[in-house]
């Protein structure tokens, strides 16, 4: 008898929904009924984020990769999710996994690159790239044609890390249909979107990492409202929890304990143990060693005992994110379990208990974002009934104004798509350009924060400081990217950027930025309100000292005394370290140079008059309108 297929060639090309995750990546389309993960010819639904680099130039993905990693443990690449968007000048990324990194190059300054068997040196973006292949092909053997995708990303992916993404779709040959956060792709995979409205927490405990989401359904528009987690918390954690139950029932001294080789097989083996334990009560199992054999027995009590404190630390992200999103755990309408670890009766138990609730897990929780996505990226294709998917900026993203200090235009947990404009005028005379920062974090003062992107704006007619007004856009699109747009309202000249950001942050960054805001928040606002008020003193004693010269004989004696006073108080206090002096000595000279101020105006208007060009006199009442509304903080000029 022969097989036959039968499909149809001219079928649409079908969309498909990414779940590619620090341990385990999954693709999934959605059927004439419903959505599913799509399995390999063994049945097997997830492929190990796993890349191995042959001397010969084949690389492996998955399962065989996995088992490579024993023997070749630098030329295989695991957990390179963790890698995505980080800089080559974080320390911490150098020292995570047995790899051999290279120098970045020249061209590339901030890529971190791994030196790998057959091949040049290869970055993230590119080991993503053949996960995301290895899925694209999978899907392509059982769909015949795949269309656009949808891949998730955890929802504090910041800008690097999405960026980073999307290029190791493009890399792929796969077309990025939009980035969806994880927690999102979970919500959508329950079908909560129909409910129109509530407020559901997703408790994601994955292999390496824990994430914790609040999200708001706001007639059927999902916001998140806050994130939290732990980078360093997941599965692999708790199969070390059973690799120290057994070496202390075994009593293995820790020098054959540190051996690389006995370890890795021994937290196969945990691994193993541990997942019998999800549905025994006892698991046994035989340890041969040097010459010893051990018959070991290790019971669901025992495994509770040793991960209850991992539980725990969960519980701690969980509170923050509660506390952030300003919610009570009771007052949620749902909460979903998502990640392999969930299986864990014991974390299913604390979830229980923690929310107050039974946590939704009917879907397979491996499966629910590949499966969320898959519906997704069905809904954008199918166009017609799309469901609009918000999200949050997980950090501030602000400019560096005058002093170093940060203006914040879009604050943190603004839902996205978003942008924001805001003005700034220049710092000195004649400045003919600016130099723009953009900065991501909560710190007030720029150096603080990350730095985003820096770019000038060039070509602007020399004018008197404070006359030039630079309006500078900020926005955000859905799949969470940074677009930059400057503009000099009396010139016209533009610029825009798309900030590709060479390097990024991992959950662990952002935390700390967020942890270090909190603690330094008092010292920052007095450290800000001095710089600003040292600017707007050092602007003021400026302009003050060049009327005086240019203008003198509009004052009479007393008059010009008064100034002369008050501007020498100023200048005084300038050094002080007392925002509250400052900002008083500079309302004095402001109050003593009001009347001056219009005079000089009027003069500027009358001078403009006389006998000039109707284009001149326009740039004089331009001018004159300087002098009279200052607006904006001032930027630096460019260097
Ligand atoms: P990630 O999102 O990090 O890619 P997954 O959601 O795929 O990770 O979770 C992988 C983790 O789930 C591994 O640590 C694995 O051991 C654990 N896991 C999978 N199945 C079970 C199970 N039945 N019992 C306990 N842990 C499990
Ligand atoms: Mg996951």
């Amino acid at each position: 008898m022969t097989l036959l297929e039968i499909f149809d060639p001219k079928a649409p090309p079908r969309p498909i929904g990414i779940d590619l995750g620090t341990t385990n990546s999954l693709v999934a389309s959605v059927g004439s009924d419903r959505a599913s993960v799509i399995e390999d010819c063994f049945g097997k639904t997830m492929v190990p984020s796993v890349v191995c680099y042959e001397s010969d130039g084949t690389v492996i993905v998955g399962e065989r990769a996995k088992e490579l990693a024993a023997i070749r443990p630098s030329d295989t690449i695991v957990s390179v999710k963790r890698f995505m968007g980080r800089g080559a000048d974080n320390e911490e990324t150098r020292r995570m996994g047995p790899y051999r990194f290279v120098e970045p190059r020249d061209d590339e300054p901030n890529v971190v690159r791994f030196a790998v068997e057959g091949r040049p040196p290869v970055s993230p973006v590119e080991v993503s790239a053949e996960i995301l292949r290895a899925l694209k092909e999978r899907a392509e053997d059982e769909l015949r044609s795949v269309g656009g995708a949808v891949i998730t990303v955890p929802a504090y992916f910041d800008d690097a890390q999405r960026q980073a993404t999307k290029d190791a779709a493009r890399l792929a040959g796969i077309e990025v249909l939009r980035l969806l956060n994880e927690p999102t792709a979970a919500a959508l995979a329950y079908g909560l979107e129909h409910k129109k409205n509530g407020l559901f927490a997703v408790y994601d405990l994955g292999g390496g990492t824990f994430d914790v989401t609040v999200l708001l359904l706001d007639d059927g528009v999902f916001q998140v409202k806050a994130t939290g987690g732990d980078s360093q918390l997941g599965g692999d954690d708790m199969d070390r929890a059973v690799a120290e139950i057994v070496l202390r029932k075994l009593g293995v001294s820790t020098e054959v304990s540190s051996r690389p080789e006995f370890i890795r097989a021994l937290l196969d083996r945990s691994r193993s143990i541990k997942h019998g334990l999800t549905t025994a009560q006892a698991v046994d199992a035989e340890f041969a060693l040097d010459t010893k054999q051990a018959q070991l027995r290790i019971t669901r009590t025992e495994f509770e005992d040793a991960i209850r404190p991992l539980i725990d630390r969960t519980g701690v992200a969980c509170r923050r994110a509660l506390r952030d999103a300003g919610v009570k755990a009771e007052e949620l309408d749902g909460v979903i379990l998502v990640g392999g670890s969930t299986r864990v009766p014991a974390v299913r138990e604390f979830v229980r208990a923690f929310f107050g609730r039974e946590p939704l897990a009917d879907i397979d929780p491996d499966q629910v974002v590949a499966i969320g996505a898959a519906i997704q990226a069905d809904l954008l294709a199918g166009k017609g009934k799309d469901v609009l998917l918000l999200d949050v900026l997980p950090l501030s993203l602000g400019i560096e104004v005058g002093g170093g200090v940060v203006d914040k235009i879009l604050p943190r947990n603004t839902s996205i798509p978003c942008g924001a404009r805001a003005t700034y005028t220049t710092q000195e005379d004649n400045q003919t350009g600016f130099q723009i920062h953009v900065v991501q974090g909560e710190r007030e003062m720029a150096k603080d924060n990350r730095s985003l992107a820096h770019f000038t704006l060039k070509g602007i007619p020399p004018m008197p400081a404070g006359l030039a007004r630079l309006e500078i856009e900020l926005r955000v699109d859905a799949d969470g990217l940074l677009g930059v747009s400057a503009t000099e309202g009396t010139t016209g000249i533009a610029q825009a950027i798309d900030v590709k950001p060479s390097y990024g942050l991992d959950d662990a960054a952002v935390e700390q930025m967020l942890l270090d805001a909190f603690d330094h928040g008092e010292g920052d606002l007095l450290t800000r309100r001095l710089a600003e008020a040292r600017v707007d003193a050092q602007r003021l004693v400026l302009a003050t000292t060049k009327a005086l010269m240019a203008d003198a004989d509009l004052l009479a004696p007393p008059e010009s005394q008064r100034i002369e006073e008050t501007l020498a108080h100023l200048k005084a206090t300038i050094s002080r370290n007392e925002p509250a002096l400052i900002t008083n000595a500079i309302d004095a000279v402001d109050g003593a140079t009001r009347d001056f101020a219009g005079r000089r105006m009027n003069r500027a208007i009358a001078k403009a008059l006389e006998g000039q060009t109707i284009d001149r006199v326009e740039k004089a009442v331009e001018h004159a309108k300087g002098i009279e509304a200052a607006h904006g903080s001032p930027l630096p000029p460019e260097r």
